[in-house]
């Protein structure tokens, strides 16, 4: 195991398919892109085969700026993935700047630190599942 594989902590198993496929190719190149329909220009998360807006199938890949807002948090205590996520561990809803929500995990600060409206910024970790290695995409707090 190299020293990039043995600082890839293991995650619950993505969703992959579809769509998903796509989001995650994005992601390893160190870009949040989420959909955009190109009938109406609404942009959709999570990936879904059509657009909830207006029923179309056809999208563009947008990047995301990365700059987002916390509108809420909760601290897990019960072990819903046991054996891959240790409990306590921490989930965020986050809204980004371009719109959309978007549910991922803090790095580098803890509940204390948190409020709604707290500025954030995205990161990637180096992750990996059943599937293999991935880059997720997670929060910190917004350099000033
Ligand atoms: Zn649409």
């Amino acid at each position: 195991m190299s020293a990039t594989e043995a600082r890839r902590s293991a995650r619950p198993n993505r969703t992959l398919g579809p769509g998903h496929d796509t989001f995650w190719e994005w992601c390893a190149r160190g870009e949040l892109r989420l959909p955009r329909c190109t009938g109406c220009g609404k942009l959709l998360w999570p990936v879904a085969s059509a657009c909830d807006h207006c029923g179309g199938g056809a999208f563009t890949w947008e990047r995301q700026s990365g700059r987002a807002r916390l509108v809420g948090w909760n601290v897990f205590a019960q072990s819903y993935f046991k054996g891959v996520l240790e409990t306590p561990y921490t989930t965020i809803l986050v809204e980004l700047e371009d719109g959309p929500l978007f549910v991922a995990n803090p790095v580098g600060f803890g509940e204390a630190d948190m409020a709604p409206g707290l500025a954030l910024e995205l990161r990637f970790v180096p992750a990996r599942d059943q599937a293999g290695d991935f880059d997720l995409p997670v929060f910190a707090l917004a350099e000033m």
